[in-house]
């Protein structure tokens, strides 16, 4: 069993418990809800029209990709988990974003549509590569913007370490993606979507009061455990979560997600 490891050292999700966690079927197959259907639809939007190949890693359900099937020939869902790739509209395949099983230049465009945020740095790093080896013309990524991981922790009910709930990694921002295109690509774009409030100072807040994200299904990356911690917040406690809560919509509004478009050098 590997262990990779984050920016921030810490031992993070196997890929045997990463594996398990998104085989998870209650994870899939929901119709997204308004603003990830206008995230999915401005995804879909970079993929330029004439495209004949798509490849979506990361799949998931296929969420972010069935509708291309209306103008793209061929879709090709890629993802760990069986599970969802049952409710995929294009070719399913089962496999890892880190040994894509195609040739090199095989798609006209490779997609990772909310991915590479799960990703341990090592493992986005060769992620990023694939995608780059196997596109012919186009990669498209999305990502949270700006997302304050520390305003949204659980703490694992076994061993006690703190998880972001999605098991989000890192927190990215538009200039953050243009430093992100592969070797052979330039970057081309990058679109926000939606609006959500993240502020520094108000998730140093939440981590200072003992804020703690509870919830069922929730599973720990760093050791597989699927309880987490039920915290009995104190007067003081309570009091500190109210202000903070009072004070999250005096917080500038920003786009939710940043979605974009690199180019391989000399094409497109
Ligand atoms: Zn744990």
């Amino acid at each position: 069993m590997r262990v990779s490891r984050s920016t921030s050292g810490e031992r993070v999700a196997s890929d045997v418990t990463a594996a398990a966690h998104y085989d998870t079927l209650a994870l899939w197959g929901r119709p997204p809800d308004p603003a990830n259907a206008e995230r999915v639809a401005r995804t879909q939007a970079l993929v330029p029209l004439g495209t004949r190949t798509v490849l979506d890693v990361g799949c998931g359900d296929g969420s972010s990709s069935a509708a291309l099937l209306d103008r793209v020939p061929v879709v090709v869902d890629l993802d760990l988990s069986p599970r969802a790739l049952r409710f995929v509209a294009g070719v399913p395949v089962a496999g890892s974003i880190t040994a894509l099983p195609f040739p090199d230049r095989s798609f006209d465009v490779v997609l990772a549509a909310e991915v590479i945020e799960h990703l341990p740095a090592d493992v986005m790093a060769r992620a990023l590569a694939e995608m780059g080896r196997v596109a012919g013309h186009w990669v498209i990524v999305s990502t949270p913007n700006g997302e304050q991981l520390a305003a949204r922790q659980a703490a694992c009910a076994r061993c006690g370490r703190r998880f972001h709930p999605n098991w989000h990694q890192r927190r990215f921002t538009a200039a953050r993606h243009r430093r992100l295109a592969p070797a052979g690509f330039e970057w081309r774009r990058t679109d926000g979507v939606g609006t959500w409030r993240q502020s520094l100072v108000l998730a140093a807040g939440r981590r200072a009061v003992g804020h703690l994200v509870q919830g069922d299904g929730l599973t720990c990356p760093h050791c597989g455990h699927g309880q987490v911690v039920r915290p009995a917040y104190n007067l003081g406690q309570r009091a500190g979560l109210r202000l903070l809560a009072m004070a999250g919509p005096l917080v500038r509004p920003r786009a939710r997600w940043i979605v974009t478009a690199y180019a391989r050098r000399g094409s497109a």
